[in-house]
């Protein structure tokens, strides 16, 4: 894509995540950007990267790793922000700075042991399945307070704080509820003891409303690189 063009839509959605912010009070400096490439060529994440986003997305571990192995950056920082299958959880641990999807305990458990094995801390955020979506990934709130103090005990994970995705309306109380229903999670959990800094939410449909709602990390494909290819 024309480099040109990207700059101008990360103009924009920066001072669309800045308007969000002054709405709520809150500084735009901490809300992080991370640039969802998933679906595109290698030579978007290059152009990300030129932009200076350096917050990189992907939802599909082989896909991400043939990116990361075809253009090794030290400087860039990849985000898993699909869903993980236990299985594929060798190939993730150590790859990704931060793996948004953990949803359950036996994850948590393979996520480990690759992570000691190969002696590394990894990452990681819960994800919650707010709105309780059946065909959405993500534990339900009744699970999180175990999962997050189970995940918390390994000694090869640091769980970083809570993910999750709206369901897709363009209604933005809906939007704002869901993701008020996260943050009051994180509260609660944090009123445990429990250190738990990073709200990942908000996409292209809804960033704002989630950056309202105290976002610290807004993941975003469509808003900067147009419609994936098919
Ligand atoms: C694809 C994807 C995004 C980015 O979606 P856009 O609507 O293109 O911004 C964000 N989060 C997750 C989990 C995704 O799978």
């Amino acid at each position: 894509m024309p480099l040109a063009l990207l700059h101008e839509r990360l103009l924009a959605v920066r001072s669309r995540v800045e308007a969000a912010a002054a709405r709520a009070g809150r500084d735009a400096a901490a809300v992080r950007i991370v640039a969802v490439t998933k679906g595109h060529p290698l030579t978007t994440a290059l152009d990300a990267v030129t932009a200076g986003l350096l917050d990189l997305g992907e939802n599909r571990v082989p896909e991400a790793l043939e990116k990361m192995d075809a253009w090794p950056q030290a400087a860039v920082r990849w985000h898993l922000v699909g869903h993980l299958q236990r299985n594929k959880a060798k190939h993730a641990v150590g790859r990704f700075a931060l793996i948004h999807s953990l949803d359950s305990a036996r994850l948590a458990d393979a996520i480990e042991a690759e992570a000691g094995a190969i002696g590394v801390e990894q990452d990681v955020l819960v994800e919650v399945n707010v709105a309780g979506e059946a065909q959405k990934a993500g534990c339900a709130p009744a699970e999180l307070a175990a999962l997050v103090e189970h995940a918390a005990g390994l000694p090869h994970m640091s769980v970083r704080g809570l993910m999750a995705m709206a369901p897709l309306t363009a209604d933005r109380r809906e939007q704002r509820r869901v993701f008020a229903a996260l943050r009051t999670l994180r509260e609660d959990l944090v009123g445990q003891g429990f250190r738990l800094p990073e709200l990942s939410m908000g996409m292209t449909n809804d960033f704002e409303a989630a950056v309202e709602e105290g976002a610290t990390m807004v993941r975003l494909g469509t808003a900067l690189f147009g419609e994936r290819p098919q």
